[in-house]
């Protein structure tokens, strides 16, 4: 079973915890194979939510982590200790840039608006190209299943290739997963007809 490790893996999740208790468990979870595989965890360097659980479930193991945090959020920032390196920029497009070139993959965890805005910036980019990297989403108790039904029916409406909604690897799964994007190639789908 191939392994994704000594990766840098972005996660893009909820800047709260959620109403449903299996959301942090299942973090913690993501957390465990990060630091197991020696991957570093890149994400918003924030404090609160299931952003500050993952920081503290990897600082707790030892774990690497690069934090990107924008001004306008620097009040919500992690103190920063252990194996962290916390990035300051100076607005939120800059934030999602420098997120996007550190990562090698990225996992789209449950969450708000907010992470609803980071998928869809990298996971258009993808569909011109200038991201080729996997994007796993974390379907959890089927939170993104109202998503992938409309990804579904704009695919089948003609207005995304069919290619980009299998393109992404969703599951439960964190060894299933990772396994598939250990073994990611990126291709690029034809997304204008004519
Ligand atoms: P949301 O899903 O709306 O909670 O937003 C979470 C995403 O937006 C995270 O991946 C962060 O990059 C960014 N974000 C939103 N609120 C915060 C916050 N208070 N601190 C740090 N990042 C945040």
């Amino acid at each position: 079973m191939a392994v994704y490790a000594d990766k840098k893996v972005c996660v893009f999740c909820g800047s709260n915890v959620g109403d449903d208790l299996k959301m942090p468990v299942k973090m913690q979870q993501l957390a465990n194979y990060l630091c197991a595989h020696n991957d570093t965890l890149v994400y918003g360097g924030g404090r609160l939510g299931l952003m500050g659980k993952i920081y503290q479930d990897i600082i707790a193991q030892g774990g690497k982590v690069i934090g990107v945090i924008p001004e306008i959020l620097k009040d919500h920032a992690v103190r920063p200790v252990g194996q962290t390196t916390l990035y300051y920029v100076s607005d939120m497009s800059a934030r999602k840039q420098k997120m996007i070139d550190e990562a090698d993959c990225f996992v789209v965890f449950p969450g708000g608006l907010g992470t609803m805005e980071e998928f869809f910036q990298v996971y258009s980019w993808f569909q011109l190209g200038l991201v080729q990297k996997p994007i796993i989403l974390v379907n959890l108790d089927g939170y993104y299943d109202d998503l992938l039904k409309f990804l579904q029916h704009s695919a089948k409406t003609g207005f995304m290739p069919k290619a980009n909604v299998e393109a992404l690897i969703v599951g439960n799964d964190f060894e299933a997963l990772f396994e598939k994007a250990a073994d990611f190639k990126y291709v690029k789908a034809n997304k204008w007809r004519n």
